[in-house]
């Protein structure tokens, strides 16, 4: 019953154990750095003379900060000098606590989107709701969602089913780590849960893929529990309306911002109260022009009141991709292909592959040859070049080149693979395969490969 609307692929997480993927991107695209906003010729930036017509309408609000309202036109000097400044320490007074859960839990009830994972009680097809939105947009999510729902309705449906099947049925999401956490966890619920998911975060939190975030989406959603979350919608919507300073990541800000869900979450239905949230940053408060004369808490914002709103939270530098260039074995024998299935951890750990060695991106072809024998195991003889597939992952910029390959034996174990096996295109079709992969098998296909291309 996660309410994300646009979430941001920015890695504007909360703190949280490694396994929980917490920064959502269901929305608009990620930022790299602030969005330029327009200046004006008056040097206000667009967001600015929107703040101003606001402020000029009466819409400021008393807020507990000591800073004084008027200064909705702010400078780079001073924008610079107070995002510098450390986030807060103090509570926010229970009177700006008050302030935001009612009306926005009201504007919730008035607006929030009718979305599959609303419309049931079920705690495991909740969590399965919040596992596939993390990293993922809504849209696509809602057929994975009903599909994989469908084929695996409890968890000891998806305990029972082999993790090839769950690969499978996730094909296309990416992130496939979330599934296998998602088949662990399930396991561990029917061997110490009986089947049903505990109903604490604390115990949520004991589970395979559970992070801080999930745990607390999952207990005061299906559970009632008032846990607290922060995701990515909700830190933006928080450092906003309380002011909290700091860059995506600082401990210090993290900190606070778990200590106002932590705060704002008492109190009648938490869960939705946090889906009003994560609903509000999503469709409102969204990272770049945020509709703060629609918003419910606009008296309570304190970055609405000062002229703040473009400037919290601070976009997150984000790191260059990394190239990664993979040399693949197109291996025909019989109108079927070589595959082999990925160790799994790292880089699409546990997935199925037309067999995979890392190469420098100029490496020659002879070369490349002989690594994937290595790989393999096995002789390799280079028949011809297929030409290259590129796929933009979100850290990585990856090369695949195909190359025909050939062999005095075929293969059936490999030391750098889990498992080897022939497959007929259709075989391959219900192989766990990461979509980059996918492509480049389309790739090879269409070459004719199997056709004595
Ligand atoms: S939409 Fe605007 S006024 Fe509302 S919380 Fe966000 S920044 Fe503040």
């Amino acid at each position: 019953m996660s309410p994300r609307g646009p979430r941001r692929k920015r890695a504007e997480a909360p703190p949280a154990p490694a396994a929980d993927v917490q920064a959502h991107s269901d929305g608009p695209a990620p930022r790299t750095k602030r969005t330029a906003l327009a200046t004006a010729k008056n040097g206000r930036t667009k967001d600015d003379t929107a703040t101003g017509r606001a402020k000029r309408s009466g819409t400021s609000a008393p807020t507990p900060d000591a800073e004084g309202a008027g200064q909705a036109i702010t400078t780079r000097a001073s924008r610079a000098k107070r995002t510098a400044a450390p986030p807060p320490t103090a509570s926010p007074a229970p009177g700006h606590l008050a302030a935001v859960r009612g009306p926005l839990l009201g504007w919730y009830d008035r607006n929030k989107r009718d979305l599959p994972w609303r419309r049931t009680r079920d705690p495991y097809a909740i969590w399965l709701s919040e596992v596939m939105l993390q990293q993922t947009q809504v849209s696509t999510v809602i057929p994975y969602w009903e599909r994989f729902l469908a084929r695996f309705p409890t968890a000891l449906a998806l305990a029972s089913a082999p993790l090839d099947d769950v690969l499978a049925g996730w094909k296309g999401l990416g992130y496939y780590s979330r599934a296998r956490n998602l088949h662990r966890a399930a396991q561990e619920v029917v061997a110490r849960f009986g089947g049903g998911l505990p109903s604490t975060a604390e115990e949520l939190l004991t589970l395979p893929g559970f992070g801080r975030y999930t745990a607390g989406a999952v207990a005061s959603i299906a559970f009632g529990e008032e846990a607290p979350l922060v995701d990515g919608n909700v830190a933006r919507v928080l450092s906003r309306i309380f002011e909290v300073e700091g860059l995506p990541g600082d401990k210090e800000r993290e900190a606070a911002l778990w200590a106002l869900a932590t705060a704002l979450v008492k109190g009648e239905r938490p869960g939705d109260f946090n889906q009003a949230l994560m609903e509000h940053g999503a469709t409102t408060c969204r990272p770049e022009s945020p509709l703060c004369l629609l918003c419910p808490v606009r008296g309570a914002c304190v970055a609405f009141r000062k002229g703040r709103v473009d400037e919290l939270p601070p976009a997150k530098v984000r790191a260059t991709p990394k190239k990664l260039t993979l040399a693949l074995a197109v291996w025909p024998h019989a109108g079927t292909l070589l595959f082999a299935r990925r160790a799994d951890a790292g880089l699409f750990g546990g997935l199925w592959e037309l067999p995979a060695a890392e190469v420098e991106e100029d490496l020659a072809e002879a070369e490349a040859i002989v690594r994937l024998a290595a790989s393999l195991g096995s002789e390799v003889k280079l028949e011809a070049a297929l030409g290259t597939v590129k796929r933009q992952l979100t850290h990585r910029d990856l090369t695949l080149r195909l190359l025909r390959v050939s062999g005095p034996q075929r293969p059936t174990r490999a030391p750098a693979f889990q498992e080897l096996r022939w497959c007929t295109p259709a075989e391959a079709a219900a192989l766990g395969m990461s979509t980059a992969m996918q492509r480049a098998l389309d790739a090879a296909l269409g070459s004719g490969v199997l056709n004595g291309g």
